[in-house]
């Protein structure tokens, strides 16, 4: 599609025999996370698929787009007539942490309900059921008319993109709208989406096996990670969205997918419907040369030293890991993947194709007088707005994570908050609200995690001060000579943090309240107005960056004489591909299908690669029953396939030729992670758990009898 092969001989010649040998795809796919609009343009049948496109995509009838759900930030299916969805164990993380204790280590040990009603509710977590869309592009851009300022004309897109959707949700029908910007200033598409409120935890393999491999596989092939679960949609017995109560009722899908536990095999097409997050493949050569130099190594290396710390602090306190554990998942997860983009940034030194790219269409733009009069400055304001961009890059980079992870700034800030609305208030409402700041900043501390934030304070300020040429972080100004550790000794030491000072002296009195004052205060006003200084500036270059992408795209299509598919933008998208391998190094080959003896053998290393025995005693007892393969020689465990995902994808269905589950998607090869900037089939691969270890490990390490009838009644 919209970029060029850039495969090397060897991976030509690798592609060119894989269709000798298997003789059956006309092409490998292109880039494509084809929108709802775009399925019925595709020749799926000519790629392979051996169902009726109108089954994956009616807009009149019911279809497989019925049985996906968008789950938090990923996807699930339905898998039976009671709503129960499959979805990853990475997926279901956060429900099943918060549902752990000490005793009932569900997170370690893995969950089964064999009865409904011992379902637990997964809290916080709500479904999304894709109901219709609408291109709503005339009336959004119309709101902007005429409105030369860049900033208001973003505001005018943002507050009509809010009201349409406003206007078309109907909480009584528990339907919610949004809109969504398919291609910045140009194109908006209205989705209205069916509301799933009680969402509850079915089956969860144990961690061994749902996060076999822990960070270190994590983003890797050969892969070996049983990364799913089962939850299910309950909704009220009228039908309607409703919280969590007992009287709920399992919700019944219109449409949900059959299994085909025989799965698939190397070569077979498979596709994937889901809802991908973000890619940027539309965005000029300096937005990756932004994320180049400025995003991705301070946010990688900022989060790495997170984790280090809070597992340094966690490592003989178990309460604490299971505190820790879903924020440093949350935080490798992109450290690696940021990782693996710089990785392939070097490697296929992306900028400096990119800026070749843009040369070629600047030519292109300077040998048309129209066009010239139209795109002649494009690229000079592009540059301008990036050169502001990098200005103020690491310094609003870091007052973000400042602001989003230091409790003690979190603290400082609400009471300045508070006094700010005593100093705008009568004296007799402030002291009213006494109490309320007072139960405030007293549950604060409570659920603050003082060891790691005085760390992390001390290590922001310590980076602060030595940063270069970038923008400065006023509040380094407030150390004074003084060391960082020095700096967060002084700020922990605020009788902010003291709950008997806060009960007894700060709330005894507004007045008391208005006069306080120290570092920890002034440190937080500091971080909070260069907060708000930064915010508006990127707000103002956020309003020019739409205009100008809007040019840019149209320049681009313009020149290469075709549409683009949009980048990923959290709505629901498919992809197809085949199941196959790929070269990720000089002589290096990747088979796409792995089995249950890579699992022993990667066990024998222990720690992330820790098995249950009763695992390892089904391998030695060979109970492999019917999802032994012959041609592995095993029972197979994750594939490999060239679709084109992105996060959000995890959870979504691989399905087969004849529209049947053959796995569950959880992660790209390291080498794909660069593809939100770029895809490329030499590099670009999807991994899923292959549905038969999924039944395998159901079956016979859980005994997920009930599971298992319900999921495979229908077969
Ligand atoms: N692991 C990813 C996710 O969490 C999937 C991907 O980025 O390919 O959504």
């Amino acid at each position: 599609m919209s970029y060029k092969r850039r495969r090397t001989i060897f991976t030509v010649l690798l592609f060119v025999s894989l269709v000798f040998i298997w003789g059956m795809f006309p092409s490998a796919p292109a880039e494509g996370m084809y929108p709802l609009s775009e399925i019925p343009k595709n020749d799926l049948t000519k790629a392979g698929l051996k169902i009726n496109p109108d089954e994956i995509f009616n807009p009149d009838g019911v279809s497989y787009i019925d049985a996906l759900v968008k789950l938090g930030g990923c996807t699930g299916s339905f898998v039976s007539r009671d709503g129960l969805i499959i979805t990853n164990h990475h997926c279901a993380f956060r429900a099943v942490n918060k549902a752990s204790t000490t005793e009932h280590n569900y997170l370690r040990d893995g969950f089964l309900a064999n009865e409904k009603e011992e379902e637990i509710p997964a809290e916080g977590y709500a479904c999304r059921i894709a109901d219709s869309y609408e291109d709503v592009s005339e009336e959004v851009l119309a709101a902007a008319e005429g409105i030369d300022d860049l900033t208001e004309r973003n505001q005018a897109i943002r507050d009509k993109m809010a009201e349409l959707a406003a206007d078309a949700s109907d909480s009584e029908n528990s339907i919610e709208a949004q809109v969504s910007e398919m291609f910045v200033g140009k194109t908006y598409v209205l989705f209205k989406y069916r509301i799933i409120k009680d969402v509850r935890l079915v089956y969860v393999p144990p961690r061994s096996v749902g996060e076999f491999g822990g960070e270190t596989d994590n983003w890797i092939w050969p892969r070996h990670t049983g990364d799913f679960s089962f939850v299910r949609a309950y909704v009220a017995p009228d039908g309607s969205a409703a919280e969590y109560s007992k009287e709920n009722v399992p919700y019944h899908p219109k449409k949900f997918l059959r299994i085909n536990p025989k799965g698939v095999q190397e070569g077979d097409f498979v596709f994937i419907l889901g809802y991908p997050g973000r890619t940027f493949r539309h965005m000029p050569a300096r937005f990756v040369e932004y994320q180049e130099k400025i995003q991705l190594p301070y946010i990688s290396q900022l989060f790495e030293w997170m984790i280090d710390e809070m597992e340094a602090l966690s490592k003989e306190d178990e309460a604490l890991q299971l505190e820790y554990a879903s924020q440093i998942k949350g935080l490798a997860n992109t450290m690696k993947n940021y990782k693996g983009k710089l990785r392939g940034l070097k490697r296929l030194q992306l900028v400096r194709q990119k800026f070749d790219e843009e040369n070629k269409l600047k030519e292109f733009i300077e040998s048309d007088k129209s066009l010239k009069e139209k795109y002649g400055s494009l690229f000079d304001e592009i540059n301008g707005l990036y050169d502001e961009q990098f200005e103020i890059g690491k310094a609003y980079l870091w007052l973000r994570m400042f602001t989003r992870f230091s409790d003690v700034y979190r603290l400082a800030q609400t009471f300045q908050s508070y006094r700010e609305k005593f100093e705008a208030e009568e004296p007799d409402s402030a002291s009213g609200n006494l109490n309320e700041l007072k139960e405030t900043l007293i549950g604060l501390i409570e659920k603050s995690d003082g060891n790691f934030d005085k760390a992390f304070v001390t290590k922001m300020f310590y980076d602060a001060g030595k940063f270069g040429e970038e923008r400065k972080i006023n509040a380094a100004e407030l150390l004074n000579g003084k060391t960082a550790e020095e700096f967060a000794e002084e700020l922990f030491s605020s009788k902010l943090l003291d709950k008997d000072f806060i009960e007894n002296e700060l709330c005894a009195s507004v007045e008391s309240v208005k006069n306080f004052d120290d570092i920890l205060t002034r440190t937080a006003k500091s971080v909070f107005n260069q907060t708000l200084e930064l915010t508006a500036k990127t707000k103002e270059l956020s309003g020019v960056r739409t205009d100008l992408l809007a040019k840019f795209v149209n320049a681009k299509m313009a020149w290469k004489k075709q549409s683009f598919i949009p980048d990923a933008n959290g709505t629901l998208r498919l992809t197809y591909g085949y199941v196959k391998g790929y070269y990720p190094a000089d002589a290096v080959y990747y088979s796409p299908i792995t089995s249950l003896s890579g699992v022993i053998d990667k066990s024998m290393l222990g720690g992330e690669y820790a098995i249950p025995d009763k695992l390892k005693t089904l391998y030695d007892n060979k109970e492999f029953g019917e999802f032994y393969n012959d041609e592995l020689g095993g029972v197979p465990v994750a594939i490999l396939y060239d679709t084109d995902t992105t996060g959000g994808n995890s959870g979504s269905p691989i399905l087969n030729a004849y529209g049947e589950l053959i796995g569950v998607n959880f992660d790209r090869a390291y080498e794909a992670t660069i593809n939100d900037y770029q895809w490329d089939e030499s590099y670009s691969r999807s991994i899923g758990v292959d549905i038969r270890y999924v039944l395998w490990i159901a079956k016979y390490l859980s005994g997920a009898d009930n599971l298992l009838k319900e999921i495979t009644e229908k077969i």
